[in-house]
């Protein structure tokens, strides 16, 4: 079991279970926004809300990639930097945490980032070495920016799997609803694995895409949650009408020109299910890359701040806020 060690649940308030660190070769190599963040600057911003812990795990793409490849939205393999996909950045985040900012093992709760398609055998040997020096807590995937189908998890990722299960470490998963451009991240796929593998223990992450239908499929599992990482942006965009998340009859029914409202009415339904999460520094988003590559270029330019993430928690107090705010992500975390 990866229990939390009890330094870390000392003091525990307010658990962000989506904050990254590092850096993201594809948004910065794109002119995107953001393309960095370090653990110095997302403590201070978590102690100015008072957010007294956070998941944080790597960007979501790796310098094991070609990088004149990624420049162009393509994924290819250069195998220049570390031995495996996240190699370096796993590394690089956790000698960060352990070595450099010792203090801050209090917060943080590290995951490590995975690419479920390529050179999986490789990456459990690396991770094995990784975990015997540095404890982390679970494994973050991101099939849209790995261009890796989130169901190869059960195929060519199967290695990972059985990395997790023999662990029993906890997966993150970016995920799309069904009417999404993005089909590598489809919900189907992680339902699909969250029944074959039911010992395992999924999170959603941003929020099933407002959709509705998915959440009260998912009420029904007691091995997967979700997340409001980036949520307020996610309001923004179902004003806009966006299809990137649910903008039509089937989202949640709420009022999305107010998210702390959106935050409560999720909650308030599906109370153990639903985790505060912020993507640090994710909820502001500036991409000019194709959602499937060789697609055409789509433009977000979205913004958001800790202080408005923090603000999504205004509606919910009592026993439910504790559920949202560290009890439901405890028990992703810890099984
Ligand atoms: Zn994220």
């Amino acid at each position: 079991m990866p229990r939390v060690p009890s330094l870390l649940r000392r003091g525990i308030a307010l658990l962000d279970v989506h904050s990254h660190a590092g850096v993201e070769p594809l948004s910065y190599l794109t002119h995107g926004f953001p393309f960095c963040q370090n653990l110095a600057s997302s403590y201070e911003e978590n102690r100015r809300v008072d957010v007294t812990h956070a998941v944080v795990f790597p960007f979501c793409t790796s310098l094991y990639y070609d990088l004149p490849s990624l420049a162009r939205g393509i994924v290819k393999l250069a195998r220049r930097i570390g031995d495996a996909p996240f190699h370096f950045e796993n590394e690089q985040l956790l000698r960060q945490l352990y070595e450099i900012f010792p203090g801050y093992r209090r917060m943080f709760i590290p995951f490590a980032m995975i690419d479920t398609l390529r050179e999986t055998r490789g990456q459990v040997r690396v991770l094995d070495d990784l975990l015997n020096r540095y404890p982390f807590y679970g494994l973050k995937v991101h099939p849209r920016t790995t261009q890796a189908r989130l169901s190869t998890l059960g195929r060519e990722g199967r290695p990972l799997l059985e990395f997790a299960k023999a662990h029993d470490l906890p997966i993150l998963v970016h995920a799309a609803y069904q009417g999404s451009p993005d089909s590598l991240s489809q919900i189907s796929d992680l339902l699909a694995l969250a029944r074959a593998h039911p010992s395992l223990r999924f999170c959603a992450a941003h929020f099933w895409g407002f959709h509705q239908p998915t959440f009260e499929e998912i009420a029904q599992y007691d091995n997967v949650w979700v997340d409001s990482a980036a949520m307020c942006i996610g309001c923004d965009l179902v004003l806009q009408g966006s299809t990137i998340y649910e903008s039509g009859q089937a989202k949640i029914p709420s009022n999305y020109r107010d998210p702390p409202k959106v935050f409560a009415d999720i909650a308030r339904r599906f109370p153990d299910h639903f985790m505060f999460g912020t993507d640090n520094p994710g909820y502001s988003y500036v991409s000019n890359v194709a959602i499937k590559p060789g697609d055409q270029t789509h433009r977000f330019v979205l913004w958001s701040t800790i202080e408005r993430e923090k603000e999504l928690l205004s509606r919910v107090s009592g026993a439910l806020y504790r559920k949202v705010a560290f009890e439901n992500a405890l028990r992703f975390i810890e099984g």
